[in-house]
């Protein structure tokens, strides 16, 4: 498929893509959509009649959020991402040939603010890695019986804090807060000394569910509207001396960074591929008849404030013990209520090697294997000025449809 808007050379944002976001030129945040470089203002496309034969609200892309528009349903958000593909189809005059639409509705990527996409009422992380979720375990606790009994049966997640996911740019200040060294008889308060990234993605809800009500495996994509990277901001210090005995905490609730554009599952559907094989059996309410998961190439890189880059991880979504199908299948399984907005994050992407490993944690080995960077500084953790970007993308025969990037610099403590 070629398009009369150009699209370089190995661009996320292909005409097998069409993802969602909000974005702003003159404070005014609309929906858009990105091809290529540019960024289309669907407000503009809807009002100059281009979404006629879709039976949509007026005014719907000129909202703040998508969580309207999403909520329509799958029948109507695909049809405008079927139409969008049409429409920027090389042999489509419609928009092409409009020339005071095309002023209207296109502009550089460059030049366009973006904001955050939905408003998240709830958000919930997984840890749904088994490499991570060892890795973990053999630090913190023992190295043989690295996963703890309830792993390989549950999908373990906890909830989140919503009010602090942010859009990539949105810069973050080093927390503040308890830590207690081993050594220590009492805890300490200050900035946190061990400031780490987590590599992961996120779904968010694209039909929600009735309290009391129930979402199975094979329902569950049908009720995910799309993707994005997901950066789980994390103090480790902090996280160690308050996680017993109910879990994450201030540790993790500071900031949570998400890439801007919603890249839709229907996009994605070229990509699917096997889960890891699950041993011991999954309850049935857990049981996969089909393949869930995507094979989705990640990275993730540190940038320091003098502008070195470092790519310190290259892992995969496929990874994944637990697909998001399984996530939401077991989240609602007791009756909890999904609203459209709602963001679940996969939890730490490691892969099998120690160069996909997703987060400093794991990559430095709680800080014994330092990373050298390449201005001559090395890397345990964090540091305050450096910036952290994360990319993801699938490529497949031909097609590539990526997610762009979410970067986040971290600054001083306040
Ligand atoms: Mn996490």
């Amino acid at each position: 498929m070629s398009s009369w808007i150009e699209i370089p050379a190995n661009s996320d944002f292909t005409l097998d893509n069409i993802p969602f976001g909000i974005g702003s030129t003159n404070g005014k945040p609309r929906a858009a959509t990105r091809i290529g470089d540019k960024v289309i203002d669907l407000d503009a496309l809807q009002a100059a009649g281009l979404f006629a034969s879709i039976n949509l609200p007026d005014g719907i892309f000129s909202n703040k959020v998508l969580n309207d528009f999403i909520e329509l349903g799958k029948p109507i958000t695909n049809a405008v991402r079927t139409r969008l593909q049409e429409l920027f189809a090389a042999d489509n005059g419609e928009f092409r040939d409009n020339e005071a639409l095309r002023v209207d509705a296109i502009r550089n990527a460059k030049e366009v603010q973006m904001h955050m996409p939905v408003r998240v009422g709830d958000y919930t992380d997984f840890y749904s890695s088994r490499e991570h979720a060892t890795n973990v375990g053999t630090m913190f606790r023992d190295p043989n019986n690295a996963l703890l009994p309830n792993w390989l049966h549950i999908p373990v997640g906890y909830h989140g804090r919503a009010s602090s996911i942010v859009i990539s740019g949105t810069p973050l200040h080093r927390p503040k807060g308890q830590t207690k060294a081993d050594d220590a008889d009492a805890p300490t308060f200050g900035p946190s000394r061990l400031l780490d990234f987590e590599l992961e993605m996120a779904f968010v809800v694209g039909k929600s569910n009735a309290l009391g009500t129930s979402v199975s495996v094979e329902d569950a994509e049908e009720h995910i509207f799309g993707m994005v990277i997901f950066n789980d901001w994390s103090a480790r210090d902090i996280q160690k001396w308050e996680y017993v005995p109910l879990g994450p905490f201030l540790a993790k609730n500071f900031g949570s960074s998400i890439s801007p554009w919603i890249v839709t599952m229907e996009a994605l559907a070229p990509f699917r591929s096997a889960s890891p094989k699950q041993e011991p059996k999954v309850l049935p309410y857990l049981e996969m008849k089909k393949d869930h998961n995507f094979d989705i190439s990640l990275e993730a890189i540190i940038e320091t404030e003098s502008g070195a880059l470092k790519t310190v991880s290259n892992s995969n979504f496929r990874h994944m013990y637990w697909s998001m199908a399984q996530q939401l299948a077991h989240h609602t399984v007791n009756g909890c209520n999904m609203n459209v907005g709602d963001m679940c994050a996969s939890g730490t992407i490691s892969g099998p090697t120690p160069d996909s490993y997703g987060s400093m944690l794991e990559l430095t080995w709680r800080g014994t294997k330092p990373i050298a960077m390449p201005d001559g500084s090395e890397r345990k953790f964090i540091q305050d000025g450096d910036s952290v970007i994360m990319k993801a993308f699938c490529e497949k025969d031909g097609k590539r449809v990526g997610f762009g990037e979410v970067k986040t610099k971290i600054l001083p403590a306040v």
